[in-house]
């Protein structure tokens, strides 16, 4: 029964600035030691971030850069992948990973994914191989590792390199091993929503590859080495030092918060197990819940509904990233990739952070009940 003294507040989606007041002290701290040293590029703090992620992840190599999507995309150029390659991945994504590709010249290649995982199914992959394919771009879909020994067995047989967008997924294990190390290379995402974030924007790209390290090393500062010595047109890619100092608190605390997103999970897990709804299927200890996932007859409606009821969701994403204007001239329709157009008009993301409390997802799943019951 509800009480007079019950306040209805409201469930964000997402809540920054609760972890940024449970660290409060150590961020303002490191932004002031940045402030402080006058150097804003380039220096101390990046150097050291890259030893600290490098040595998280288990690889020899972490570069920061501007951005997830430059993540990728320096990526796919330090493998040599250009004009006339083409790149399998999943239509099932934020457009940035496909956008990666086209920078490069390359032509995306879309794979339908997996219902139960929202992954790229690697049963699918091989028909889509042909002599043009240069690479597969895995994406941990809302921080759930995808399969990665068959999409590596596949590569090994075509010789493909691999390149994990984990935007999502800082932290996430495969199979004990964390996510990033298991392919050629690893894309991170810093952008301040996702499960490790700055306070702006921020990637960061690991491999145990050299040659790709050193190449990404150049192509983030202009394609020089030395000082006003270039060699190849290059970007303007860099982590600032700002960002990297206050990533070296957060990395300090990932775990901790991958695992309080875990708890939540099970807790909305345990609750909407009954209902008629579709929850994610982890495989093993393999997901941080950087999103929180379930699919939902009604979907929109029901979206509505939370939202009267003082709810925020959001819909990651409504739209096949083959059906994305800039993409509809590769001519995919539904009949090519039914999962991932299924999902896109039944997928809902419901409030999901560490910090979230037992009984706002209470809340969440009675409102749902409610909808359902409707
Ligand atoms: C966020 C995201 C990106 C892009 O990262 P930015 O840092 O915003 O450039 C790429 N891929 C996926 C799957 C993402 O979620």
């Amino acid at each position: 029964m509800q009480t007079c003294s019950e306040r209805s507040e409201s469930i964000p989606l997402v809540d920054l600035k609760k972890q940024y007041f449970s660290i409060k002290d150590e961020i303002d701290l490191a932004v002031k030691r940045v402030l402080e040293s006058g150097h804003f590029i380039l220096g101390n703090e990046v150097l050291s971030l890259e030893r600290e992620v490098a040595e998280y992840i288990g690889v020899k190599h972490a570069i920061g850069v501007a951005s997830g999507t430059d993540a990728l995309h320096l990526s796919l150029l330090a493998c040599g992948i250009g004009e006339g390659d083409e790149v399998i991945t999943t239509p099932f994504s934020f457009i940035a990973t496909a956008e990666a590709i086209s920078y490069c010249g390359a032509k995306p290649v879309f794979v339908d994914i997996d219902i139960n995982s929202y992954n790229i199914d690697p049963a699918k992959i091989e028909g889509k191989v042909t002599k043009k394919t240069k690479a597969i771009i895995p994406v941990h879909m809302y921080g759930h590792a995808a399969e990665m020994d068959e999409i590596l067995e596949i590569a090994k047989r075509y010789n493909l390199k691999v390149i994990e967008d984990c935007a999502q997924a800082f932290g996430t294990e495969y199979k004990s091993k964390k996510i990033g190390g298991i392919g050629d290379i690893g894309a991170f995402s810093f952008f301040p929503s996702k499960n490790l974030g700055a306070y702006g924007d921020g990637g960061i790209v690991v491999t145990d590859d050299k040659d790709v390290a050193d190449k990404i090393m150049i192509l983030r500062v202009h394609g020089s080495k030395q000082r006003y010595i270039h060699q190849v047109i290059g970007y303007n890619s860099r982590l600032d030092e700002i960002q990297a100092a206050i990533l070296r608190v957060k990395l300090k605390k990932i775990d901790e918060w991958n695992e309080m997103r875990r708890k939540n999970a099970s807790i909305y897990n345990k609750l909407l197990n009954k209902l008629p709804v579709q929850l994610s299927k982890e495989a093993g200890k393999s997901h941080i819940y950087h999103v929180y996932t379930i699919q939902i007859k009604r979907r929109d409606e029901c979206m509505k509904f939370l939202s009267e009821n003082g709810i925020s969701t959001a819909i990651h994403y409504p739209v096949p990233i083959s059906d994305q204007e800039p993409y509809k001239y590769l001519g995919y329709s539904e009949p090519d990739l039914p999962n991932s157009y299924k999902v896109a008009s039944e997928v809902i993301s419901l409030p999901m952070f560490p910090e979230l409390k037992r009984e706002e997802i209470e809340k969440v799943c009675e409102a749902i009940k409610r909808f359902i019951n409707m």
